[in-house]
């Protein structure tokens, strides 16, 4: 009894040895490592894909805390107005850079400059450059669009985009806009088609740039006809700024001093 117990647990145990065996010959050591050098031969690329988009995706994080962070884009940011810079304190000077800088459109002149505008008897607070209706509109400077508008007696369709630099720019009288609110735009990245809507005569762009609210005469940062920055560096002086906006509506003051109906005309109509 004893003996054909014995037998029968060394013939189970052959059995399983045999079948272990078996089994262990189907993935000899060479052999399954070879399939391991298989596999990870054909999960590089897609580990290296995942890798670059998970590298996007971090990047595009880093991006949109910095937005959130960064007080250029939480201080005043929420609001529908033009100026949101209500009550702000403007330092006396501020150096800017605007080595960043891209012209807003490829082609087209200056057609009217910044300042007070007789025949029309207010003042002027950007640069108008003639264009075709539908030629693009690039940004200015790396920023965040702000605003996308419609204002019927005035600007038509424009586009406020906030940059990296602190300044804002205004893009108006456009056919089309092609970015929307929080758009994150690069300098040179198309905002819209220039137009002929609002108060316009004319197809043309009108293009601002502002420091917290306070109009810049853009000739004193770009140069029209190179298309390019003055300087790396603009050096914002807000007495020379205020200056610029008071000067000349001061001297038509002192022209019409007889008509005060139009004294008040060019005192108001200010934007
Ligand atoms: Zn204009």
């Amino acid at each position: 009894m004893q003996f054909l117990k014995k037998i029968t647990i060394a013939a189970a145990t052959l059995l399983a040895l045999t079948a272990f065996n078996t089994n262990a010959q189907l993935r000899l050591p060479d052999l399954h490592d070879q399939e391991h050098k298989d596999l990870i031969a054909a999960q590089r690329p897609i580990a290296a894909d995942i890798k670059l988009v998970n590298t996007m995706k971090f990047i595009e994080q880093l991006k949109q805390e910095e937005i959130a962070d960064n007080e250029i884009y939480s201080e005043y940011w929420e609001s529908n107005l033009v100026n949101p810079y209500v009550g702000v304190e403007i330092p006396d000077t501020k150096n800017i850079d605007v080595s960043g800088y891209v012209h807003p459109i490829d082609i087209g002149t200056v057609t009217s400059r910044f300042g007070y505008r007789p025949r029309f008897r207010r003042m002027h607070y950007g640069i108008d450059i003639g264009v075709p209706k539908g030629t693009p509109v690039v940004s200015s400077f790396d920023g965040v669009v702000r605003l996308c508008k419609f204002e019927r007696g005035g600007y038509g369709y424009y586009v406020v985009v906030r940059h990296d630099n602190g300044l804002e720019t205004i893009y108006a009288h456009l056919s089309k806009i092609t970015v929307k609110p929080n758009d994150r735009v690069k300098a040179g990245d198309q905002l819209a088609l220039s137009g002929n809507t609002g108060r316009s005569t004319g197809p043309h762009l009108h293009f601002e740039t502002r420091y917290l609210g306070m109009k810049i005469n853009p000739e004193t940062i770009i140069d029209f006809e190179q298309k390019s920055p003055i300087n790396g560096i603009f050096a914002f002086d807000k007495k020379a700024c205020e200056q610029s906006i008071k000067k000349a509506p001061a001297k038509i003051t002192k022209r019409k001093t007889t008509a005060s109906s139009r004294k008040k005309k060019t005192t108001t109509k200010k934007k």
